[in-house]
């Protein structure tokens, strides 16, 4: 078991996040992007970057090979929707995708978006992490979060329709 603290300021201990959050268990804040019976999309907003998507299996499995045939066609689904509307209503051009499979939770992709202010943390994979702590730490304000829960909202509802 984990002790994790939520952004709500409650502490929870559990076996894995991603189970948590992929099954419903655990509510991450903004809600639920869009969900299949394989996969879990959302906005992890404790990093506050208009339109960041993390894409979870709901199965809890670490490593790529370990999805089904299902799981195969329904990831690749997914991301190319995400992938399409963070494009058409956020006007996003390129995103940055992570995925580790020694995680301490279970398989899921990052989908990072790119803005200009990025490029001075560099403009390949090392600037992955600086770019996620600087928006932590600095971009937790009352606007940014408006704008990036507006897009989040707007980013739900194109993926429903
Ligand atoms: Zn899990």
């Amino acid at each position: 078991m984990r002790k994790i603290t939520l952004s709500n300021g409650k502490t929870v201990e559990v076996e894995c996040l991603s189970c948590e959050i992929t099954s419903g268990r655990i509510e991450p804040d903004g809600g639920v992007v869009m969900e299949t019976d394989y996969f879990h999309a959302h906005q992890d907003v404790a990093y506050p970057i208009k339109g960041l998507i993390i894409l979870a299996s709901k199965r809890h499995i670490t490593c790529f090979d370990e999805l089904n045939d299902e799981e195969k066609m329904d990831y690749i689904n997914l991301l190319s929707k995400i992938r399409k509307a963070q494009r058409d209503v956020l006007g996003i051009e390129h995103v940055y995708y992570f995925y580790n499979e020694d995680t301490i939770h279970h398989f899921h992709t990052w989908m990072v978006p790119r803005y200009e202010w990025m490029y001075e943390f560099g403009r390949s994979v090392e600037s992955v992490r600086p770019v996620l702590l600087h928006a932590r730490n600095n971009m937790n304000n009352k606007e940014n979060m408006r704008d990036v829960m507006h897009a989040l909202k707007v980013l739900t509802k194109e993926l429903k329709d």
